[in-house]
């Protein structure tokens, strides 16, 4: 196992951003305002004081009592570890963090349990190390996994960082780690069908986007701008990836049909979701905000093009508001670009109504929760491609129950207290079908 490129790239990503914001995807409120963090994250990247740093961690993890601070110091030592290639150290921390149960109620991903497979990609701008467990799986989403260093080529072609991918086992959040480098790419939702490959293809693009932002564009994640510059930032890399797998038609189509559903229930409700970034994340997993932001730059991008949004994220500096940056940038005040977008995608037919989803079963299991089976010619995942409102478009909440993301033939549940009409909106791709019923029925 040789992770010498991403050592490689590690000393530029140092160099540059040693005060970096957290830029942990899915992760923020570690006192990032706290100097004493700041200090201590300059102290862990930066390639002189490292293994200072580590040493410093490891007496701190174990002795203070702040569930708060271990979990400050653990994070940093797994990311640390996985990326120095020592993952038995990492995986015992994990373990420690696992066994505790305060600690472990906190933890919004796991990602030290990884056991290096041999079986690695090494591209021109990134490399990919696989887990044991997930080998066989990984060599087939991986194989063609040369697209995207050439789109990389053809389309980033300044991007100046290496990226180390790790395709580890299970489920969960995917973060990466923005002063490193390093992304932990969870595999367990997928499986071995095309479908299946173009998603993680597309993931690799998006994560490496997100480097892109961050380290050649300077562009940062604030604290007091977070939910709004997350919506540009992820925005931009679904664009990225999809555009990459040549699905970015069909995905827009995806992308709109779901924005649609989102603005319905009020622009307002859309921006508090978005302000609200990580707990519209975690805790509305069924509101699709990744879906919203992607139609939206995908709008900027055709009004303003490619270039004024590069000019955006370039120029949207630390202390500068980004509304502000982009209603200069585009001539029109942010409530009217999101006015603007609402009112493009009211004429917007890129996604054809057709037939291609049924309801195959549908029960109360408890006086809240309706549990529904379906099949499908297509593999849908519920929790991005079911949305279910109320009579006055209210998103009803849409949890999963299936274990692996995209299925023909699969099962969801609807939160719906009362027997009142259910719309759904069934989208797949560019193409959407639309029905109502009663829970009773
Ligand atoms: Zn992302």
């Amino acid at each position: 196992m040789s992770i010498s490129v991403s050592t490689a790239g590690l000393t530029q990503a140092y160099s540059r951003h040693a005060l970096d914001t957290d830029v942990i995807e899915q992760e923020k409120k570690i006192s990032l305002t706290s100097q004493k963090n700041r200090y201590l994250k300059r102290l862990a990247y930066s390639p002189a004081t490292m293994k200072l740093f580590c040493a410093l961690a490891e007496n701190r993890l174990f002795r203070t009592k702040k569930a708060e601070r271990k979990l400050f110091y653990a994070r940093l030592l797994i990311m640390l570890y996985l990326h120095k290639g020592r993952y038995q150290r990492a995986g015992e921390i994990e373990e420690y963090l696992q066994s505790n149960a305060d600690l472990k109620s906190k933890l919004r991903f796991t990602i030290g349990n990884f056991q290096p497979s041999g079986v690695e990609y090494i591209g021109r701008s990134f490399c990919v190390l696989v887990d044991a467990r997930v080998q066989d799986l990984s060599e087939y989403l991986l194989s063609n996994i040369e697209v995207v260093d050439d789109w990389l080529t053809a389309n980033l072609a300044d991007l100046q960082t290496h990226t180390t991918l790790f395709f580890m086992s299970g489920s969960g959040p995917s973060p990466f780690n923005g002063n490193l480098n390093d992304v932990y790419l969870k595999l367990g939702h997928y499986r071995k069908q095309p479908h299946d490959r173009e998603i993680v293809i597309h993931a690799v693009i998006h994560e490496i986007a997100h480097l892109y932002l961050r380290n050649t564009l300077g562009f940062r994640i604030c604290q007091k701008e977070f939910g709004i510059r997350k919506f540009f930032d992820e925005g931009f890399a679904q664009l990225c990836g999809f555009r990459a797998v040549r699905a970015l038609d069909r995905k827009c189509a995806h992308a709109n049909t779901c924005a649609k559903a989102a603005i319905a229930e009020g622009i307002s409700t859309l921006r508090e979701s978005i302000s609200n970034w990580d707990n519209t994340l975690f805790q509305k997993r069924y509101y699709p905000l990744y879906q919203s932001a992607l139609s939206f730059v995908a709008y900027l991008e055709q009004e303003y093009g490619y270039k004024t949004l590069i000019e955006l994220f370039r120029t949207s500096s630390y202390d500068q508001n980004i509304e502000d940056t982009a209603a200069k940038l585009m001539g029109n005040k942010f409530p009217d670009l999101l006015e603007n977008w609402a009112e493009y995608l009211d004429d917007d037919s890129s996604a054809q109504k057709t037939e291609f989803f049924s309801i195959t079963k549908s029960e109360r299991t408890n006086t809240r929760t309706l549990h529904i089976e379906y099949d499908s010619d297509y593999p849908v995942y519920p929790l991005k491609d079911v949305l279910v409102c109320d009579n006055s478009q209210h998103q009803l909440v849409v949890s999963s129950t299936q274990k692996y993301r995209y299925q023909k033939t699969g099962s969801f549940s609807v939160e719906c207290p009362s027997d009142n009409i259910l719309n759904f909106v069934i989208a797949f791709d560019d193409m959407v079908q639309e029905f109502s019923m009663r829970p009773d029925l």
